[in-house]
């Protein structure tokens, strides 16, 4: 290839990358990934992701909130993504009995009433309507396992994400730095009978 080629064809990659939005082009692997800001999930290594190749959502557990409908249903309905991928992780800090510890800690550190703050500063009609909520709305659990099958089925049904992508979950293990399914702990069938046999 010749060196005007060569430019030619960089300022064509570039004006393609730049405008990808106004273009409609999606982005490379038509994917959304939903995960947790966890420092320790290295979310690109785990998918083999590259820049360009996904939209990257991530939020305290990886779990499916408003704005995570919101952007899911955008990059979905207008940007070309087919696929989603959810990735929960071991150790995740969002594993706690219930919200309401987080509700009391934050209370005590800052000396406020968390029933009735603004969830959104700039949007005040989203609210809660029932003030206890709050600790749901900060959305703790217990098995990493089945919140990542309750968020899978949260994006497959909601109505603003289309029937015909594709929604999957994984958990990430910081302990192996791998992603396994749900419920397929491999560690446990090579280090359990019962697990072993199958009557566990
Ligand atoms: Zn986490």
């Amino acid at each position: 290839m010749g060196v005007v080629q060569q430019v030619e064809k960089a300022i064509q990659e570039r004006e393609e990358w730049v405008l990808r939005r106004q273009k409609g082009i999606p982005n490379n692997k038509r994917l959304f990934v939903l995960t947790c800001m966890d420092e320790r999930v290295n979310i690109e290594e785990a998918l083999g992701l590259q820049p360009g190749d996904a939209h990257i959502f991530r939020n305290a557990g990886g779990l499916v909130t408003d704005d995570v409908i919101r952007s899911a249903a955008l990059t979905t309905n207008f940007f070309g993504t087919k696929e989603i991928i959810v990735v929960t992780h071991t150790e995740c800090g969002m594993m706690l009995k219930n919200g309401k510890e987080i509700v009391e800690a934050l209370q005590a550190k800052l000396g406020i009433d968390l029933s009735h703050i603004h969830l959104d500063p700039s949007l005040p009609e989203l609210a809660l309507k029932d003030p206890k909520a709050i600790a749901r709305w900060f959305r703790t659990f217990e098995d990493v396992d089945e919140i990542t099958v309750a968020q899978v089925e949260l994006l497959r049904n909601h109505p603003l994400i289309p029937r015909d992508v594709t929604v999957t979950g994984y958990i990430y293990e910081v302990e192996t730095g791998r992603l396994r399914r749900p419920f397929e702990i491999l560690s446990r069938r090579v280090n359990s009978h019962a697990e072993m046999v199958g009557d566990a």
